[in-house]
Protein backbone atom coordinates (compact mmCIF):
# COMPACT_ATOMS: atom_id res chain seq x y z
CA UNK A 1 0.00 0.00 0.00
CA UNK A 2 1.55 3.44 -1.09
CA UNK A 3 0.92 6.15 1.40
CA UNK A 4 -1.11 7.66 -1.35
CA UNK A 5 -4.03 5.71 -0.93
CA UNK A 6 -6.49 6.86 1.55
CA UNK A 7 -7.88 4.68 4.06
CA UNK A 8 -11.90 4.09 3.76
CA UNK A 9 -14.08 5.16 6.14
CA UNK A 10 -15.24 1.69 6.47
CA UNK A 11 -19.01 2.36 6.30
CA UNK A 12 -20.70 0.42 3.62
CA UNK A 13 -22.29 2.73 0.91
CA UNK A 14 -23.06 0.66 -1.90
CA UNK A 15 -24.45 -2.46 -1.18
CA UNK A 16 -25.03 -4.82 -4.16
CA UNK A 17 -27.15 -8.41 -3.36
CA UNK A 18 -27.68 -11.15 -6.18
CA UNK A 19 -27.54 -8.50 -8.95
CA UNK A 20 -28.33 -10.58 -12.31
CA UNK A 21 -28.29 -8.99 -16.08
CA UNK A 22 -29.99 -10.76 -19.10
CA UNK A 23 -29.50 -8.71 -22.43
CA UNK A 24 -31.99 -11.14 -23.35
CA UNK A 25 -30.66 -14.54 -23.72
CA UNK A 26 -27.18 -13.53 -22.62
CA UNK A 27 -26.19 -13.43 -19.00
CA UNK A 28 -24.12 -10.65 -18.32
CA UNK A 29 -23.77 -10.71 -14.57
CA UNK A 30 -24.30 -13.60 -12.38
CA UNK A 31 -25.21 -12.93 -9.29
CA UNK A 32 -22.84 -9.97 -7.91
CA UNK A 33 -23.28 -9.92 -4.07
CA UNK A 34 -21.09 -6.54 -3.11
CA UNK A 35 -19.92 -4.12 -0.49
CA UNK A 36 -18.19 -1.21 -1.01
CA UNK A 37 -17.12 1.18 1.15
CA UNK A 38 -17.53 5.09 1.85
CA UNK A 39 -14.62 6.74 0.83
CA UNK A 40 -13.01 4.06 -0.82
CA UNK A 41 -10.96 3.76 -4.27
CA UNK A 42 -12.44 0.86 -5.68
CA UNK A 43 -11.81 -1.08 -8.79
CA UNK A 44 -13.98 -3.36 -11.07
CA UNK A 45 -10.99 -5.45 -13.03
CA UNK A 46 -11.21 -8.23 -15.68
CA UNK A 47 -10.84 -8.74 -19.32
CA UNK A 48 -12.97 -7.53 -22.06
CA UNK A 49 -16.82 -8.33 -21.77
CA UNK A 50 -16.27 -10.06 -18.07
CA UNK A 51 -19.54 -7.13 -17.49
CA UNK A 52 -17.65 -4.61 -16.03
CA UNK A 53 -19.04 -1.42 -18.24
CA UNK A 54 -22.73 -3.95 -16.82
CA UNK A 55 -21.90 -3.22 -13.43
CA UNK A 56 -21.02 0.34 -13.23
CA UNK A 57 -24.09 1.05 -15.45
CA UNK A 58 -26.07 -0.73 -13.26
CA UNK A 59 -25.35 0.78 -10.06
CA UNK A 60 -25.50 4.38 -12.05
CA UNK A 61 -29.20 3.67 -12.87
CA UNK A 62 -28.64 3.68 -16.69
CA UNK A 63 -29.21 -0.42 -16.80
CA UNK A 64 -32.34 -2.30 -15.29
CA UNK A 65 -31.54 -5.73 -13.47
CA UNK A 66 -33.15 -8.88 -13.91
CA UNK A 67 -32.51 -9.38 -10.80
CA UNK A 68 -31.13 -8.54 -7.22
CA UNK A 69 -30.79 -4.69 -5.34
CA UNK A 70 -28.91 -2.21 -5.31
CA UNK A 71 -28.88 -0.28 -2.10
CA UNK A 72 -27.16 3.08 -1.64
CA UNK A 73 -26.83 5.04 1.12
CA UNK A 74 -28.94 2.60 3.34
CA UNK A 75 -31.60 2.86 0.35
CA UNK A 76 -33.10 0.75 -2.36
CA UNK A 77 -32.47 2.35 -5.58
CA UNK A 78 -32.84 -0.50 -7.42
CA UNK A 79 -35.68 1.18 -9.40
CA UNK A 80 -34.40 4.72 -9.01
CA UNK A 81 -33.51 6.62 -12.64
CA UNK A 82 -29.48 8.10 -12.68
CA UNK A 83 -30.62 11.36 -12.16
CA UNK A 84 -32.22 10.44 -8.82
CA UNK A 85 -28.89 8.79 -7.53
CA UNK A 86 -26.37 9.88 -5.50
CA UNK A 87 -23.51 8.80 -8.39
CA UNK A 88 -21.94 10.26 -11.33
CA UNK A 89 -20.39 8.45 -13.79
CA UNK A 90 -17.07 9.57 -16.52
CA UNK A 91 -17.98 8.03 -19.55
CA UNK A 92 -14.70 5.82 -21.58
CA UNK A 93 -14.97 8.05 -24.54
CA UNK A 94 -14.57 11.56 -22.72
CA UNK A 95 -18.53 13.25 -24.10
CA UNK A 96 -16.80 16.61 -24.84
CA UNK A 97 -18.58 19.32 -26.66
CA UNK A 98 -16.17 20.80 -28.34
CA UNK A 99 -17.78 23.59 -29.54
CA UNK A 100 -18.25 24.99 -26.17
CA UNK A 101 -15.43 26.59 -23.95
CA UNK A 102 -13.95 24.36 -21.12
CA UNK A 103 -16.08 26.03 -18.47
CA UNK A 104 -19.50 25.45 -20.10
CA UNK A 105 -18.69 22.06 -20.82
CA UNK A 106 -17.89 21.86 -16.96
CA UNK A 107 -21.31 24.38 -16.04
CA UNK A 108 -23.28 21.83 -18.25
CA UNK A 109 -24.62 19.27 -15.36
CA UNK A 110 -25.59 22.91 -13.17
CA UNK A 111 -27.98 23.62 -16.01
CA UNK A 112 -30.68 22.27 -14.19
CA UNK A 113 -29.93 23.43 -11.05
CA UNK A 114 -32.68 26.30 -10.42
CA UNK A 115 -31.48 26.20 -6.65
CA UNK A 116 -28.07 27.73 -7.65
CA UNK A 117 -27.69 31.49 -9.29
CA UNK A 118 -25.29 32.30 -11.76
CA UNK A 119 -22.36 33.51 -9.30
CA UNK A 120 -22.97 30.11 -6.89
CA UNK A 121 -22.24 28.28 -10.52
CA UNK A 122 -19.60 30.18 -11.02
CA UNK A 123 -18.00 29.28 -8.42
CA UNK A 124 -18.40 25.58 -8.35
CA UNK A 125 -17.33 25.17 -11.77
CA UNK A 126 -14.02 27.20 -11.11
CA UNK A 127 -13.46 24.90 -7.63
CA UNK A 128 -13.59 21.94 -10.09
CA UNK A 129 -11.35 23.14 -12.55
CA UNK A 130 -8.91 23.84 -9.55
CA UNK A 131 -9.09 20.04 -8.35
CA UNK A 132 -8.64 18.70 -11.77
CA UNK A 133 -5.59 21.45 -12.66
CA UNK A 134 -7.47 23.31 -15.43
CA UNK A 135 -7.84 26.54 -12.98
CA UNK A 136 -7.11 29.67 -15.27
CA UNK A 137 -8.44 27.21 -18.75
CA UNK A 138 -12.20 28.34 -18.10
CA UNK A 139 -12.09 30.09 -21.07
CA UNK A 140 -10.30 27.60 -23.78
CA UNK A 141 -12.45 26.34 -26.30
CA UNK A 142 -12.75 22.26 -25.68
CA UNK A 143 -11.34 21.20 -29.10
CA UNK A 144 -8.33 22.98 -28.43
CA UNK A 145 -6.97 20.89 -25.70
CA UNK A 146 -4.88 17.81 -25.27
CA UNK A 147 -6.31 14.47 -24.80
CA UNK A 148 -5.24 14.42 -20.90
CA UNK A 149 -6.94 17.84 -20.47
CA UNK A 150 -10.49 16.95 -21.83
CA UNK A 151 -10.23 13.85 -19.45
CA UNK A 152 -9.60 16.34 -16.98
CA UNK A 153 -12.56 18.30 -18.27
CA UNK A 154 -14.71 15.21 -18.17
CA UNK A 155 -13.71 14.50 -14.41
CA UNK A 156 -14.32 18.21 -13.33
CA UNK A 157 -17.68 18.25 -15.07
CA UNK A 158 -18.81 15.05 -13.13
CA UNK A 159 -17.03 16.84 -9.69
CA UNK A 160 -19.11 19.77 -9.93
CA UNK A 161 -22.14 18.17 -8.93
CA UNK A 162 -20.35 17.29 -5.58
CA UNK A 163 -21.68 13.24 -6.12
CA UNK A 164 -20.93 10.92 -3.61
CA UNK A 165 -19.95 8.56 -5.91
CA UNK A 166 -17.75 9.15 -8.79
CA UNK A 167 -18.34 5.65 -10.90
CA UNK A 168 -15.12 6.10 -13.70
CA UNK A 169 -15.29 3.65 -17.10
CA UNK A 170 -11.64 3.30 -18.40
CA UNK A 171 -11.39 6.90 -18.02
CA UNK A 172 -7.67 6.51 -18.97
CA UNK A 173 -7.16 4.34 -22.04
CA UNK A 174 -7.52 6.57 -24.61
CA UNK A 175 -3.85 8.23 -22.85
CA UNK A 176 -0.23 7.45 -23.76
CA UNK A 177 1.57 5.59 -21.39
CA UNK A 178 3.24 8.70 -19.88
CA UNK A 179 0.08 10.38 -19.41
CA UNK A 180 -1.40 7.45 -18.21
CA UNK A 181 0.83 6.97 -15.19
CA UNK A 182 0.49 10.81 -14.21
CA UNK A 183 -3.00 10.58 -14.47
CA UNK A 184 -3.48 7.68 -12.27
CA UNK A 185 -1.82 9.87 -9.32
CA UNK A 186 -3.40 12.43 -9.95
CA UNK A 187 -6.53 10.71 -9.65
CA UNK A 188 -5.67 9.00 -6.41
CA UNK A 189 -4.67 12.20 -5.05
CA UNK A 190 -7.71 14.11 -6.13
CA UNK A 191 -9.96 11.39 -4.44
CA UNK A 192 -8.00 11.67 -1.56
CA UNK A 193 -8.44 15.45 -1.45
CA UNK A 194 -12.35 15.33 -2.05
CA UNK A 195 -13.22 12.15 0.14
CA UNK A 196 -16.08 10.65 -2.85
CA UNK A 197 -15.83 7.00 -2.93
CA UNK A 198 -14.38 6.35 -6.72
CA UNK A 199 -15.25 3.27 -8.51
CA UNK A 200 -12.88 2.41 -11.44
CA UNK A 201 -13.77 0.10 -14.17
CA UNK A 202 -10.03 -0.75 -16.29
CA UNK A 203 -8.88 -4.26 -17.96
CA UNK A 204 -5.44 -3.19 -17.10
CA UNK A 205 -4.48 -4.83 -13.85
CA UNK A 206 -0.73 -2.63 -13.35
CA UNK A 207 -3.68 0.39 -13.24
CA UNK A 208 -6.14 -1.30 -10.59
CA UNK A 209 -3.07 -1.98 -8.69
CA UNK A 210 -1.85 1.01 -8.31
CA UNK A 211 -4.76 2.97 -7.79
CA UNK A 212 -7.05 0.91 -5.82
CA UNK A 213 -8.22 0.18 -2.29
CA UNK A 214 -9.66 -2.94 -3.06
CA UNK A 215 -10.04 -4.88 -6.78
CA UNK A 216 -13.00 -7.25 -7.60
CA UNK A 217 -11.47 -9.03 -10.28
CA UNK A 218 -14.60 -10.20 -12.63
CA UNK A 219 -15.02 -12.95 -14.94
CA UNK A 220 -17.78 -14.21 -16.97
CA UNK A 221 -20.20 -11.90 -15.02
CA UNK A 222 -18.83 -13.18 -11.26
CA UNK A 223 -16.71 -12.17 -8.89
CA UNK A 224 -13.63 -13.93 -8.91
CA UNK A 225 -11.57 -12.52 -5.90
CA UNK A 226 -12.71 -9.67 -3.69
CA UNK A 227 -9.17 -7.91 -2.22
CA UNK A 228 -6.54 -5.45 -1.46
CA UNK A 229 -4.11 -5.01 -4.17
CA UNK A 230 -1.17 -6.67 -2.43
CA UNK A 231 -3.68 -9.50 -1.02
CA UNK A 232 -4.38 -10.36 -4.54
CA UNK A 233 -1.53 -10.04 -6.19
CA UNK A 234 0.58 -12.27 -3.34
CA UNK A 235 -2.57 -14.60 -2.84
CA UNK A 236 -4.41 -15.30 -5.83
CA UNK A 237 -7.16 -17.73 -5.04
CA UNK A 238 -7.22 -19.20 -8.36
CA UNK A 239 -5.03 -19.83 -11.39
CA UNK A 240 -6.71 -18.26 -13.60
CA UNK A 241 -6.33 -15.06 -11.23
CA UNK A 242 -3.06 -15.44 -10.70
CA UNK A 243 -2.63 -15.67 -14.57
CA UNK A 244 -4.40 -12.26 -14.77
CA UNK A 245 -2.36 -10.18 -12.00
CA UNK A 246 0.73 -10.04 -13.44
CA UNK A 247 3.85 -12.44 -14.34
CA UNK A 248 3.68 -16.02 -12.47
CA UNK A 249 5.69 -18.87 -12.99
CA UNK A 250 3.85 -22.70 -13.04
CA UNK A 251 6.43 -26.12 -12.03
CA UNK A 252 4.58 -29.13 -12.16
CA UNK A 253 3.76 -30.64 -9.01
CA UNK A 254 2.88 -33.51 -7.18
CA UNK A 255 1.01 -33.49 -4.08
CA UNK A 256 1.40 -36.92 -1.38
CA UNK A 257 -0.47 -35.72 1.56
CA UNK A 258 1.50 -33.07 3.05
CA UNK A 259 4.27 -33.10 0.64
CA UNK A 260 4.71 -31.39 -2.39
CA UNK A 261 7.37 -32.58 -4.90
CA UNK A 262 7.81 -29.64 -7.50
CA UNK A 263 9.81 -30.17 -10.64
CA UNK A 264 13.56 -28.21 -10.14
CA UNK A 265 13.32 -27.06 -6.80
CA UNK A 266 12.27 -30.07 -5.20
CA UNK A 267 10.27 -31.11 -2.11
CA UNK A 268 8.62 -29.11 0.12
CA UNK A 269 6.46 -29.21 3.14
CA UNK A 270 2.50 -27.96 2.51
CA UNK A 271 2.52 -25.92 5.71
CA UNK A 272 5.96 -23.89 4.86
CA UNK A 273 4.04 -22.96 1.11
CA UNK A 274 2.38 -19.31 1.09
CA UNK A 275 -0.51 -20.43 0.18
CA UNK A 276 -3.09 -22.74 -1.84
CA UNK A 277 -5.43 -21.62 -4.43
CA UNK A 278 -7.57 -23.36 -6.98
CA UNK A 279 -6.82 -24.70 -10.87
CA UNK A 280 -8.99 -26.41 -13.56
CA UNK A 281 -5.88 -29.05 -14.46
CA UNK A 282 -2.88 -30.91 -12.46
CA UNK A 283 -1.51 -29.13 -9.50
CA UNK A 284 1.34 -26.59 -10.25
CA UNK A 285 3.28 -24.29 -7.99
CA UNK A 286 3.36 -20.64 -8.70
CA UNK A 287 6.13 -18.27 -7.95
CA UNK A 288 6.11 -14.34 -8.75
CA UNK A 289 9.05 -13.34 -10.57
CA UNK A 290 10.29 -10.77 -8.21
CA UNK A 291 10.48 -13.52 -5.44
CA UNK A 292 13.43 -15.74 -6.37
CA UNK A 293 17.06 -14.42 -6.84
CA UNK A 294 19.42 -15.40 -8.87
CA UNK A 295 22.98 -15.81 -7.53
CA UNK A 296 25.91 -13.76 -9.08
CA UNK A 297 29.50 -15.06 -9.17
CA UNK A 298 30.36 -15.10 -5.40
CA UNK A 299 27.22 -14.72 -4.03
CA UNK A 300 25.66 -17.74 -1.74
CA UNK A 301 22.30 -18.38 0.20
CA UNK A 302 21.63 -19.57 3.63
CA UNK A 303 17.97 -20.80 2.37
CA UNK A 304 17.42 -23.12 -0.49
CA UNK A 305 18.52 -23.07 -4.06
CA UNK A 306 18.18 -24.66 -7.74
CA UNK A 307 20.35 -25.05 -10.23
CA UNK A 308 20.10 -24.33 -14.13
CA UNK A 309 20.98 -22.43 -16.77
CA UNK A 310 20.02 -18.93 -18.72
CA UNK A 311 18.04 -18.87 -21.54
CA UNK A 312 16.85 -15.69 -22.53
CA UNK A 313 18.03 -12.19 -21.24
CA UNK A 314 15.86 -9.31 -21.54
CA UNK A 315 17.56 -5.89 -20.48
CA UNK A 316 14.96 -3.02 -19.02
CA UNK A 317 17.55 -0.68 -17.76
CA UNK A 318 16.43 -0.89 -14.42
CA UNK A 319 15.66 -4.18 -14.39
CA UNK A 320 16.78 -7.61 -16.28
CA UNK A 321 14.39 -10.05 -17.19
CA UNK A 322 16.39 -13.95 -16.99
CA UNK A 323 14.28 -16.90 -18.24
CA UNK A 324 16.21 -20.04 -16.68
CA UNK A 325 15.67 -23.43 -17.16
CA UNK A 326 15.82 -25.62 -14.09
CA UNK A 327 17.81 -28.37 -13.86
CA UNK A 328 14.74 -31.32 -13.30
CA UNK A 329 12.40 -28.87 -15.31
CA UNK A 330 11.81 -28.59 -18.87
CA UNK A 331 9.79 -25.09 -19.30
CA UNK A 332 11.72 -22.54 -17.91
CA UNK A 333 10.91 -19.93 -15.05
CA UNK A 334 11.30 -16.33 -15.40
CA UNK A 335 13.41 -14.20 -12.62
CA UNK A 336 13.18 -10.67 -12.78
CA UNK A 337 16.34 -8.70 -11.05
CA UNK A 338 17.27 -5.14 -10.03
CA UNK A 339 20.20 -3.78 -11.89
CA UNK A 340 22.14 -2.95 -8.68
CA UNK A 341 24.96 -0.75 -9.97
CA UNK A 342 28.38 -2.52 -10.39
CA UNK A 343 26.25 -5.84 -11.19
CA UNK A 344 27.10 -7.78 -14.51
CA UNK A 345 23.99 -8.63 -16.36
CA UNK A 346 24.49 -12.56 -17.41
CA UNK A 347 24.86 -13.81 -21.04
CA UNK A 348 22.15 -16.66 -22.02
CA UNK A 349 24.24 -20.14 -21.55
CA UNK A 350 25.40 -18.92 -18.16
CA UNK A 351 25.16 -21.29 -15.31
CA UNK A 352 23.04 -19.73 -12.73
CA UNK A 353 22.32 -20.53 -8.95
CA UNK A 354 18.78 -19.85 -8.28
CA UNK A 355 17.73 -18.98 -4.56
CA UNK A 356 13.89 -18.92 -3.82
CA UNK A 357 11.76 -19.80 -0.43
CA UNK A 358 8.79 -21.74 0.17
CA UNK A 359 6.93 -18.96 1.74
CA UNK A 360 6.73 -17.04 -1.88
CA UNK A 361 5.28 -20.39 -3.38
CA UNK A 362 1.72 -21.15 -4.08
CA UNK A 363 0.32 -24.53 -4.34
CA UNK A 364 -2.73 -24.40 -6.82
CA UNK A 365 -4.58 -28.13 -6.61
P1 LIG B 1 -16.82 -5.05 -20.13
O1 LIG B 1 -17.11 -3.64 -19.74
O2 LIG B 1 -16.28 -5.88 -19.00
O3 LIG B 1 -15.93 -5.14 -21.33
P2 LIG B 1 -19.65 -5.18 -20.73
O4 LIG B 1 -20.29 -4.99 -19.40
O5 LIG B 1 -19.65 -4.00 -21.63
O6 LIG B 1 -18.17 -5.78 -20.54
O7 LIG B 1 -20.37 -6.37 -21.49
C1 LIG B 1 -20.56 -7.64 -20.91
C2 LIG B 1 -21.21 -8.55 -21.91
O8 LIG B 1 -22.53 -8.13 -22.17
C3 LIG B 1 -20.49 -8.56 -23.26
O9 LIG B 1 -20.52 -9.87 -23.77
C4 LIG B 1 -21.33 -7.63 -24.10
O10 LIG B 1 -21.27 -8.00 -25.47
C5 LIG B 1 -22.71 -7.84 -23.54
N1 LIG B 1 -23.52 -6.60 -23.67
C6 LIG B 1 -23.23 -5.41 -23.13
N2 LIG B 1 -24.20 -4.50 -23.39
C7 LIG B 1 -25.11 -5.13 -24.15
C8 LIG B 1 -26.37 -4.74 -24.75
N3 LIG B 1 -26.83 -3.51 -24.61
N4 LIG B 1 -27.03 -5.68 -25.44
C9 LIG B 1 -26.56 -6.94 -25.56
N5 LIG B 1 -25.42 -7.38 -25.02
C10 LIG B 1 -24.69 -6.50 -24.32
MG1 LIG C 1 -16.44 -1.86 -20.61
Amino acid sequence: MTELHARASGDVLIHLTGIQKYYGDYHALRGIDLDIRAGEFFSLLGPSGCGKTTLLRVIAGFEDVSGGTVVISDRDMTKLSPNKRPTNMVFQSYAIFPHLSVTQNVGFGLRKRSDLNAEAKARLVAEALDMVGLGGFGGRAANALSGGQRQRVALARALVLRPKVLLLDEPLSALDKKMREQMQVELIRLQRQVGITFILVTHDQEEALVMSDRIAVMFEGEIAQLAEAEDLYRRPVSRRVAEFIGTMNFLPATVDDDVVEVAGLGKIVVDDLQSIATTDGEPVVGFRPETATLLFPGQTSEGRVADGSVTEVVYYGDMTYYDVRLDGCDAPVRISMRNVFGRPVLDIGTQARLAWSPGALTLFR
